[in-house]
Parts: structure tokens; sequence; C-alpha cells
């Protein structure tokens, strides 16, 4: 077969141009690519025609005419968006336009291996998706709470997850769904949605996500920056400064998941004799002005500023995003600022916009769902389908 020819501002370029919302109106995409009204007009009605754009309402006028705007056709169909966590999993269906369909939380442990929290979670997306109307699932994509080779799918020497090290979850869950799928991280799938939460605006930006386990997620020009083999932004085994000498599980002492993780807040506190047994309790106390949790929150917010500290001076972002439960934390939040502000050098701090995820419970899901469209809705894909005639 001949290879795919891909001329200047295809179809599949044109509808890349409407989904990402650079453009609304067929005014807009002459203005942008530079071709004719008519050519304009061909390649839309080609796309209407086959179900990816749609045509409706009204824009806004720049003068004259008001014009129709244009979007993605949501379709039937929909992709799966999972978060794995250690005791659960969000499971979501989001349609073309990744607007959330239907989503739940269902019931996991990763204590139970790979094969059977694979075949779970599908389940579950399979049951969501029959109550959903009957939707077809075009693709499933997870992120893990570890770290993930970009090249493979196989995580690589992620704390605790016994039994996951080294095991290539994508081949699992490939076997398991016989769909097109796609595996992140957690970090890097929450910072994608957060990204995609406010807008696309922030094309650099800094996610943390600080839960049982502390992880950072990086958006450099708008996309998830995974370094040579997928393991940027994990900040978990930085050592700090003056940390108190417990061991890691990656054989040394004072990584920032030993000190200031929630895991490892729970660990201190019930050594300290509070009736902690989940990073809950630890919330729930300080909700009441508990000074030992509270104070426990502050010192690892602390610790985590102390490490983003240098990466805000490295890597100037615009938007540092704290995630995850300990940023539910006012006193978590307070100790992150306080060290960044102290530490940082002014000019990286003056414009940096520091906030909580506004992407909530769904930002890992619909972040690892919007990458699996990226790449189902590619327009090499949609040029090549389009040259096949319609079913
Ligand atoms: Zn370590």
């Amino acid at each position: 077969m001949a290879p795919a020819t891909q001329t200047a501002f295809s179809e599949g370029e044109i509808f890349r141009l409407i989904r990402t919302g650079a453009a609304q109106s067929r005014a807009d995409l002459a203005r942008l690519t530079g071709l004719s009204p008519s050519t304009v007009a061909l390649r839309i009605d080609n796309l209407i025609a086959r179900g990816y754009v749609e045509e409706s309402g009204e824009g806004v006028s720049r003068g004259g005419r008001r014009p129709r705007v244009l979007t993605v056709r949501a379709g039937g169909s929909v992709v799966v968006g999972i978060e794995l966590g250690e005791q659960h999993a969000t499971v979501a269906l989001f349609d073309r336009r990744a607007e959330i369909v239907a989503s739940t939380v269902a019931q996991v442990s990763l204590l139970d291996g790979v094969e059977n929290v694979v075949s779970q979670v599908w389940e579950c997306a399979r049951r969501l998706a029959e109550d959903a109307g009957g939707r077809v699932i075009e693709g499933i994509a997870m992120s893990l709470p570890g770290p993930v080779d970009s090249r493979t799918s196989r995580l690589l020497a992620p704390m605790r997850m016994p039994g996951w090290n080294g095991v290539d979850v994508g081949e699992v869950l490939g076997s398991v769904t016989g769909l097109p799928l796609l595996i992140d991280n957690d970090a890097n799938a929450m910072a994608m949605g957060e990204f995609i939460e406010r807008g696309g605006e922030h094309e650099q930006l800094v996610f943390v996500k600080a839960g049982s386990g502390i992880g950072c997620g990086i958006i450099l020009d708008g996309a998830v920056y995974r370094g040579f083999r997928g393991v940027a932004g994990d900040i978990s085994h930085v050592a700090l400064h003056n940390a108190p000498p417990i061991i890691c599980s990656c054989g040394r002492v004072g990584c920032l998941d030993v000190v200031a993780s929630g895991a490892a807040i729970v660990d201190a506190l019930r050594e300290a004799g509070a009736a902690v047994e989940t990073l809950d309790d630890v919330l729930a106390l300080a909700q009441d002005a508990h000074p030992q949790a509270t104070s426990a929150l502050r010192e690892a917010g602390a610790r985590t500023g102390e490490v983003l500290a240098t990466i805000i001076n490295f890597f100037n972002p615009q938007s540092l995003v704290l995630g995850g439960l300990l940023a539910t934390a006012d006193a978590f939040v307070a100790g992150v600022r306080q060290a960044l502000f102290t530490l940082c050098l002014p000019m990286s701090t003056d414009a940096l916009e520091i906030s909580v995820s506004r992407a909530g419970v769904l930002a890992g899901a619909r972040g690892v769902a919007w990458e699996l469209l990226e790449r189902l809705l590619d327009p090499a894909r949609i040029d090549e389908d389009l040259r096949h005639p319609a079913q």
C-alpha cells in the first residue's frame, strides 16, 4: 500500500484545530491555514459526512453575520480512563470531546496481583459502558501509582506495589481487552488532566501528586514531558538535608518519600502514639486542630517545598499545582508555599501561580483518556480513515 500522504492542512489537521479549540468556525480555519474558503468547506463537508465534526449554534461575530460553530461530534463510542490507586480505581468513560459520560470508583487492591486487578477494572468499565446505553469502547487508558517505562509499559521499581515490579501492565491489559491502550504514571496523567481542566492555558505546569507517595508530573509546551525513559518528575527519591535517618525502599536514607509522603506521616504519628491508621485519619485530626497532626503536615509540606524549590528555579514554570490527598490539608499547602518563597529566586516565584488542583478526583482518568484520544484522533489516522469508503 502507498504510504499515507498528508497534505498541509488535510482533514486530519483541520480536525485537530477544531478539537484543540484553536479554530471554531470556517473563517477561523481559513485564517489559520491559509486555505481558500472553498477548500475549507470541502474538508469540513468530508469531516461532517464521516461523523467527526458537527456545525451548530452561533459563534461570536467579528462584524457581519454570526458564524456557525464547529465542534467535535461527541459520537456514541467512548474511551475508558482509569486511575489506579493502592486501594481503589477511578474508572470513567469519555466521549470524543473528552467529556465525561459516566464514572465510578471500584474497590481493588494492588495486593491481588496484576491479572486480577486488570480483570476487575475491565469488568467495571464494561458494566459502566453497558449502563450508559451500551456504548462501544474504542480504547482503554490506565494510570499507575509507580514509574512507567515509556518505551514499553513496564513498571520500574514501584514502591508499595509488591509483585508488580518489571511487569508490562500494557501487555496484560491488551491481552484482556484486545483494545488500543495507553499506560502512564499517575502524576503524569494528573498533570495532563489539570492542564485540560484549566483550558490548556498553562503550557509550563508542574503538578505534584502528594498522597500515600509523592510524585510529580511536568507539562512542557502543552504536552507531558517524560524524559528519556519515562521517569522525569519522579521526586520520591530526592535526598533531603538533615533528614531523619529512615531507610527508603531504594536502600538509601532520607528520601523525600520516607520523610514527607502520606505513608511516612501516618508512620511517624503512629510511632508518636497518635491513633491513626490511614492518611484520612491524619487529615481528620488536622481538621480538629490536632497539634501533632497539623505540625506533621506542615513539616511534610516544607520538605516537599524544599525539593520543589530546586525544580522551580531550574524549570521556571508558569503554574505549580498541588494535588492528591495531602493538598487538601491547609497546613501542607502552607508548608510548601513558605519553603518556596524562602528558597526560590524571586524571579522564579514572582509570576508563579501556586494553586491546589481543580481537576479533582477525575484528574488522572481524564488525563490518560485525553492522551489516548490524542493517539486515536491523530491527524494521520483520520486521513487514513477518510481514504476508505464509509461502512
Ligand atoms: Zn528512596
